[in-house]
């Protein structure tokens, strides 16, 4: 929690920080979406902890882009070794337990309009060469 306080302190200091989007305007609820802030397409991904002794279910949270348990222990067995399992598709019960992770998708259709380009310049000598 602590941690968390300074990081608010440190993003509200540095200006690079705030630049940083963190896509809180992406409803949760949508597999995919561009963001409004930033215009970057970003992708919802769920993720649900579990106990590796137990299996028992674990409430996990995002830091840094990274999945990792709120609790150091299982509540259930007291183990301490957590797997996190990526969910396709979040429903009530796990919704509970689940922290969401929003991922930036690389846009492809970018690179198709390259590809486009590219061929017609490709095309271009050869039709120079007949000549
Ligand atoms: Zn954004
Ligand atoms: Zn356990």
């Amino acid at each position: 929690m602590i941690l968390d306080k300074m990081i608010e302190l440190i993003s509200y200091l540095l200006p690079v920080y705030k630049t940083k989007c963190t896509h809180d305007k992406v409803p949760p609820e949508v597999e995919t979406a561009y963001c409004p802030d930033c215009g970057k397409l970003i992708k919802n991904e769920w993720y649900i902890g579990r106990c590796s002794s137990c299996g028992v279910k674990v409430k996990v949270m995002v830091r840094n882009g990274e999945i990792i348990s709120q609790n150091h222990f299982c509540t259930n067995c007291g183990g301490n070794d957590f797997k996190i399992e990526k969910l396709d598709k979040i429903n009530f019960i796990d919704i509970n337990f689940a922290a969401l992770l929003k991922r930036e998708v690389v846009e492809t259709s970018v690179c198709k309009t390259t590809t486009c380009w590219q061929e017609k310049i490709h095309e271009q000598p050869k039709l120079l060469i007949q000549y």
